[in-house]
């Protein structure tokens, strides 16, 4: 495909993953007056249930994805572990974005953080532990650390903090001897992350940075403007975000999460192939949210410099809010209160089931000022049961 070719509305976009991201691409997607394809075996998928189509199948099925291909002028996906051999062999018919070499990247924390290197920019000291010899010559200059499985871990899922190399070895044995990056635990001031989309013709634009704030591993409130950060800090991490997208030959959305230390430093954590959790304000506080930009790249539409136009909080609704303490059996909660409060946008992705820790929305709040956004989501999470920040 030449960089001129266009792929205009009318046409059919497909998605690999039909979970939340997948749903809200297909909303712009429709939006913008696409039809829209997912791949996802889960019949209730919360892509699946708003998409025109909907192939049931596994990632790596050969009658799916000649199905997908079939339907689709162009395919992205929303899912990192999305097997890259499943996005090459679409490409071979369709173009895909991103391509399966830069999801390849960030599917495997050893490959993203060689990436960063390359990049120049800064990392956590970190060793690879594959093996038993691997695990016993690691430096103590790492411990406490993160012992993280190398691929396929999410939402603080297949990590164990260690303090001791006892402990560290437990942890191996806990992660069963699965190849491992061991992360040194760094004295955080806070987190950012910065999403980029990259276009065809290597332009490159970003939203505004989102500081983040994690409980249990899991992100639970994005506040934009970043209050913490400065200018100066920010600029950095823009910096090295765009690197890292232009150097991978990036085409679609790229979250990079970095940490701000204590002293001023920021060392990027590990990158999404994709539109990102801490990017879901961008739908109501931004004048383009995060997935137009994804259907803009991958169609070969112009992208354009992303504009916060209120402040904002985003908290994320996880299923233990479907739990109020004493309750047992799930309770919906109180959107009536929640949304009698002003600038207050809910997103629920159709799950019928609440999980402890499964996303099932988000709520965005928006104000004139980031002191009033503050105060709104404030009395929102009261509302809903979520811890104050
Ligand atoms: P995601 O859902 O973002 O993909 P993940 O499970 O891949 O999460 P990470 O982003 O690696 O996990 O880590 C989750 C959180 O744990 C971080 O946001 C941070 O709060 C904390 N954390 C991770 N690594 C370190 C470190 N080296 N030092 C201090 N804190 C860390
Ligand atoms: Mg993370």
């Amino acid at each position: 495909m030449s960089q001129s070719d266009v792929i205009l509305p009318g046409a059919t976009l497909g998605v690999m993953g039909g979970g939340q991201l997948g749903r809200m691409f297909v909303h712009a997607a429709q939006a913008m007056g696409y039809n829209t394809a997912v791949l996802d075996a889960d019949p209730t998928s919360p892509a699946g249930l708003v998409s025109h189509h909907h192939i049931r199948t596994g990632y790596l099925d050969e009658a799916g994805l000649k199905e997908l291909a079939a339907q689709c002028a162009a395919v992205t996906t929303e899912f990192e572990n999305v097997p890259a051999q499943a996005l090459d062999q679409l490409a071979q018919t369709r173009p895909v974005a991103p391509a399966g070499s830069a999801v390849a990247i960030c599917q495997d924390r050893a490959k993203e953080k060689a990436h960063f290197v390359a990049c120049g920019v800064p990392c956590a000291p970190h060793a690879l532990i594959e093996t038993p010899e691997q695990l016993a010559a690691v430096s103590e200059d790492l411990l406490p650390g993160i012992l993280k499985t190398a691929r396929l871990g999410y939402d603080g899922k297949g990590q164990i903090r260690v303090k001791t190399r006892a402990e560290l070895n437990a942890a191996w044995e806990e992660l069963q001897r699965v190849g491992c990056v061991l992360e040194k635990m760094l004295p955080l001031a806070y987190e950012v992350s910065v999403i980029v989309a990259r276009g065809r013709n290597g332009q490159v634009v970003h939203f505004p940075l989102q500081q983040n704030l994690h409980r249990d591993g899991i992100l639970a409130v994005t506040t934009v403007p970043a209050p913490s950060v400065s200018a100066e800090v920010s600029q950095r991490a823009y910096e090295a975000a765009h690197q890292i997208a232009s150097s991978m030959g990036y085409v679609g959305v790229l979250c990079v999460e970095f940490f701000v230390l204590q002293d001023g430093s920021i060392v990027a954590n590990e990158m999404a192939p994709r539109p990102h959790n801490s990017g879901h304000h961008t739908i109501d506080a931004c004048d383009v949210s995060q997935f137009e930009l994804q259907v803009r790249a991958m169609t070969g539409l112009p992208l354009v410099e992303p504009q916060l136009h209120s402040p904002c909080h985003m908290l994320n609704l996880l299923g233990d809010l479907w739990f109020p303490a004493g309750v047992t059996s799930q309770q919906e909660p109180n959107w009536a209160a929640v949304l009698a409060l002003p600038g207050t946008h809910l997103h629920l992705y159709g799950k019928t089931e609440a999980r402890k820790a499964r996303k099932m929305g988000h709520l965005t709040v928006t104000a004139s000022t980031a002191e009033q956004a503050r105060a709104v989501a404030l009395q929102a999470a009261a509302i809903l049961g979520i811890e104050p920040f």
